[in-house]
């Protein structure tokens, strides 16, 4: 190629999922890496999407999504939180939280502008805020609890701030924030007249009776927070790829005018899948299963990963478990859990990852209990073999 590329691209590489599930499949490791259930979505969803297809629902959807989801989502909203949203100017479907996030940094943020991000940060966060010509701001949340500490919270918000990008339930960390801590950041964004992106995609999934609150919710935050969530964690397909972003018109209009020419619209017949499924979810108690089976499995693994010296901090949301790895001696969490899938055969994500300056960060591994009974066990029959390096 003659021309170089773009230099906005230089620093993006390869993700680590990709990276991490690539060197899975070579070494034929059981796959606790990247974050996706390997147990069948519910038959309901699944019906839903072929009677779809059957049904030849097979041309574009407007824009902003099929109406009937978006009115299914209002429902869904409605019913949560008690609050109501218009469906036809305050909802946009898009393929997944992927393109949302990154059509809402696209929306707001000119060149220059500074977006306060949380670390450690779920790994698109970044790169979107580099496109749109942005500049993040990290702002560390310090295990094991991942609190942020109030004044360097504070520090980061200057006249050039313009968003939050907020995870909660938060990956990698299982952090649920509660309510307290998000009134105290929802009051900073005020003070500052900052947006919120709010990444909200694990919203089913908190465990222990741990309630999740979207920052939307709180007094003065639904006229400056985008809430983004998707359907690939709630219904166990991630490869569907359809989320959507609630959020008031003069938001809603610069994210609808972004995503018109990123995507323009996504898969109908998944899109009537959601609206089926959203209706048909209550009926079956799905939520409340969901929640205790995902418990379960995150108990099953917590024991695995003790037995071979590797207690986790505790997780009260989304599908992941952090191990501290110093006591295996490794040069780092990138070492070890290369060690751990090409030589022990199970594979988990390097946290250092997930920060601005690797070296900053605690060595932790992350490991994902999306998974059957049988491939805990199978993780568990591999991690026998795990010994500290001296
Ligand atoms: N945000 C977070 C925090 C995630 O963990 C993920 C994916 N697993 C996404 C966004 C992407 O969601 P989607 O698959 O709907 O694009
Ligand atoms: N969100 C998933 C995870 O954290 C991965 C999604 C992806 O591969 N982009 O594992």
């Amino acid at each position: 190629m003659s021309a170089p590329p773009a230099r906005r691209t230089s620093g993006f590489g390869t993700s680590i999922f990709t990276e991490i599930s690539a060197l899975a499949v070579a070494h034929d490791a059981v796959n606790l890496g990247q974050g996706f259930p390997d147990f069948p979505a519910p038959a309901f969803i699944k019906e839903a999407a072929m009677r779809a297809i059957r049904e030849d629902r097979n041309q574009y959807a407007p824009a902003a999504g099929l109406p009937r989801l978006r009115a299914a989502l209002a429902a869904r909203w409605q019913h949560l939180h008690g609050v109501t949203v218009d469906p036809n100017t305050e909802i946009t479907v898009a393929s997944g939280a992927t393109e949302l996030l990154h059509d809402a940094v696209l929306a707001l943020v000119e060149p220059g502008d500074e977006v306060i991000v949380f670390e450690p940060t779920y790994d698109a966060y970044v790169p979107d805020i580099i496109m749109a010509g942005g500049v993040a701001r990290h702002v560390a949340l310090r295990a094991p609890l991942w609190r942020w500490d109030p004044a360097e919270l504070r520090r980061a918000f200057t006249p050039r701030t313009r968003a939050v990008i907020l995870n909660t339930p938060h990956n990698p960390t299982g952090k649920v924030f509660a309510r307290e801590e998000l009134e105290e950041l929802a009051a900073l964004c005020r003070e500052h007249d900052v947006v919120v992106i709010s990444d909200e995609v694990y919203s089913e999934l908190t465990y222990d009776g741990t309630a999740h609150v979207p920052i939307a919710t709180l007094p003065g935050m639904r006229e400056r927070t985008i809430s983004i969530d998707s359907m690939g964690k709630t219904f166990s397909v991630t490869g569907w790829k359809v989320g959507w972003a609630i959020a008031p018109e003069t938001l809603t209009l610069p994210l609808r005018a972004i995503h018109q020419f990123v995507t323009f619209t996504n898969s109908v017949p998944f899109q009537e899948a959601l609206s089926d499924g959203l209706e048909l979810a209550d009926t079956h108690g799905y939520y409340d299963e969901l929640r205790a089976t995902y418990a379960a499995r995150r108990e099953r693994l917590t024991r695995v990963l003790k037995e071979a010296g590797l207690a986790p901090l505790s997780a009260s949301g989304a599908y992941f478990l952090l191990c501290d790895t110093t006591a295996f001696g490794f040069a780092d969490d990138v070492a070890f859990c290369r060690h751990l899938t090409t030589e022990v055969g199970v594979a988990a994500i390097p946290t250092s990852v997930f920060y601005a300056d690797p070296k900053t960060a605690p060595p932790f591994a992350r490991f994902c209990f999306a998974k059957r009974d049988e491939t805990i066990d199978a993780a568990a029959a591999r991690l026998k073999k795990l010994r500290p390096l001296h």
